[in-house]
């Protein structure tokens, strides 16, 4: 009883589907092993309202006690384009080559434009997140710490 002619509903990060992509990270059933396919699941989790993986994913020091996604809004979510971690990686090397010599493995940024809708209104998020890998149950994770709007 499918549509044969409909296409493969795909991951709402932009992966070829779901259960390919982020799925198992939100269901548990894996742990994102970098910082940016933990971004990238927790964009797939604000449009599913998974509010208990966000809360999970988001580094105790920086968790907010707030429900993060409030009953009212009428979020939808539009698209995401990630820039590359590694050539964020390697500006930041020209600018500060010693600083790039001691980076910190379990250290990591991800840059990203987020469109979505609140309310009707579409809207731009254009964040450069901070992520740090910390060793927790079932082996080291990456946690979501906080973020800066270049624009
Ligand atoms: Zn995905």
């Amino acid at each position: 009883m499918s549509n044969k002619s409909a296409a493969p509903a795909g991951c709402p990060c932009g992966g070829p589907s779901l259960a390919a992509c982020c799925g198992p990270y939100i269901a548990g059933a894996a742990i994102p092993p970098t910082a940016e396919t933990l971004m990238r699941s927790r964009y797939t989790a604000y449009g599913l309202r998974d509010e208990r993986y966000l809360l999970a994913t988001w580094h105790a020091s920086t968790r907010p006690a707030e429900p993060i996604i409030g009953d009212e809004e009428k979020l939808q979510w539009l698209g995401l384009e990630v820039k590359s971690a590694l050539r964020l990686r390697q500006r930041k090397a020209e600018v500060a080559p010693e600083a790039s010599a001691q980076a910190d493995p379990d250290r990591d940024t991800v840059e990203f434009v987020a469109r979505f809708k609140v309310n009707g209104k579409a809207q731009r998020l254009h964040e450069i997140s901070n992520f740090v890998r910390e060793p927790a149950e079932g082996g080291p994770r990456w946690f979501y710490v906080d973020g800066s709007f270049p624009e």
